[in-house]
Parts: structure tokens; C-alpha cells; sequence
């Protein structure tokens, strides 16, 4: 049985779960390593990456999503989930990624004057959709075995490798629930 366990360490985690209640799709909270261990796929929601970096070190968290998204569990990071999931952060020395795709990623890469905006995205498989961007940051560089599936102004905003998939956007804000939908439609 499907059991989808959102991080809720800091972060936007109740829009995921109030998102996912709605479509009355079983999930937790999860803020230990018993949590962790329920749950069949994870997402790390959008906040600062600089602390929920800091609270999967102490938690024990971040040596065991490694372990279970290395084994094949279904991954979905958004915004400072995509932060966290990164190979690379560049220029980033207070903490270090999780490294469960390849990606180098730059963090707040709009500017400060454009913090907040929303576009158009054209998704693969899943049509027009609209983005809703968040002080997002940016991706930089993708590896040979990564997907991309929207780009926004030539960078990859949604991109995929095997069980890992990240996005820079928010689609919960909005309730648009696809991006959940593909993370449930990997192969567990
Ligand atoms: N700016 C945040 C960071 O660098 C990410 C923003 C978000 O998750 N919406 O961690």
C-alpha cells in the first residue's frame, strides 16, 4: 500500500498533505527515522534549505533518505526540496546536498526584486500548466542520465533521474496535483 511521506522539518509540508488529503491519498508527517521508514516515497517541500539541511543532519533523516532513494525509493523535491536533492549546490558552504540526482543548482536565482512569480510551463506528457516560483533557484547543470521535463528561459525547472524527480516551482500552492501524481506513478 501507498504510504507518501512528506518532510516536516520546516517548509511548506501542510499544503502537500492538505493537497494529498483531498485526493484521498494516505500520508505523514515525517520527522524521524521510524517516520521515514512507513512511508513507500517522500517529498521534501519548498522553505530554507540552509535549515532543513541543518535538521536531516541532527534528525539521523539524511543518511537514511540516501539510503532508501538509493535503493529505489520514489523522490519528489520541490524549491528547497530540489535544493536538497542536488549533487551540487553551487557556492553554497553551509551545508551539503543530499546528491540523489545530478544536478548542480543555484539558489536564489531570480534576484530579490523578482522574489515571487508565476508562467506558463509546457510539461511533458501533462501539457500547459502554470509555475508558480518562489525566491526559486535555478538549474545549472543536468547529467547524461537526467530528464528534463519543463524548462522555463532555457534552464530545466522540472527534471527527472530514474525515482529522483525535482522541480524549482510550486505546484501545491495552486493545488495542482500532477506533479503529485507522477511521483505515485513511479515504480516501487
Ligand atoms: N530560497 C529558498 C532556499 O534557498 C528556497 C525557496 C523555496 O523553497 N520556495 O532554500
Amino acid at each position: 500500500m501507498v504510504l507518501v511521506g512528506v518532510l516536516a522539518l520546516q517548509g511548506d509540508f501542510r499544503e502537500h498533505l492538505a493537497l494529498l488529503k483531498e485526493k484521498f491519498i494516505p500520508a505523514i508527517e515525517v520527522r524521524s527515522i521510524a517516520d521515514l521508514q512507513k512511508c513507500t516515497c517522500l517529498i521534501i517541500p519548498g522553505g530554507e534549505s540552509t535549515t532543513i539541511a541543518k535538521l536531516l543532519e541532527t534528525s539521523g533523516l539524511a543518511k537514511e533518505i540516501k539510503k532508501r532513494v538509493s535503493k529505489g525509493m520514489p523522490f519528489y523535491g520541490t524549491c528547497a526540496g530540489a535544493i536538497l536533492a542536488a549533487k551540487k549546490v553551487a557556492g553554497e558552504k553551509r551545508f551539503r546536498p543530499l546528491g540523489l540526482i545530478d544536478i548542480e543548482i543555484g539558489r536564489n536565482a531570480y534576484g530579490r526584486q523578482v522574489d515571487s512569480f508565476e508562467t506558463g510551463l509546457d510539461v511533458k506528457g501533462h501539457g500547459r500548466l502554470n509555475g508558480i516560483f518562489i525566491r526559486a533557484p535555478v538549474i545549472r547543470k543536468i547529467g547524461k542520465e537526467v530528464e528534463v521535463l519543463a524548462e522555463f528561459e532555457g534552464h530545466p525547472v522540472l527534471v527527472c533521474e530514474g525515482n529522483v524527480l525535482v522541480g524549482t516551482f510550486h505546484p501545491e500552492t495552486e493545488k495542482n496535483f500532477f506533479m503529485h501524481k507522477m511521483l505515485l506513478g513511479m515504480d516501487m
